[in-house]
């Protein structure tokens, strides 16, 4: 059987949220990359926001520590 292949199943995903409390459903935050944006100088970054049926070419089910 295929595995299936989404950021419901990556190593990367995260399903509670940091960025806000403001959430779309069956969201989570890919942990792939460092946090991408920085909306102001003294603000922190967003780590991006991905649903639980995206997927990307990083997929993995182990992370590389
Ligand atoms: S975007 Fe890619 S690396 Fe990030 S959680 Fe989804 S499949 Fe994993």
């Amino acid at each position: 059987m295929a595995q299936s292949v989404s950021c419901n199943s990556c190593a990367y995903y995260e399903d509670h949220i940091a960025n806000s409390t403001k959430v779309a459903e069956n969201a989570g935050l890919c942990r792939f990359n460092p946090p991408v944006t920085q909306p102001e100088p003294n603000a922190r970054g967003l780590w991006p926001v991905v649903t639980a049926s995206d997927w990307c070419g990083h997929f993995s089910t182990e992370t590389r520590n």
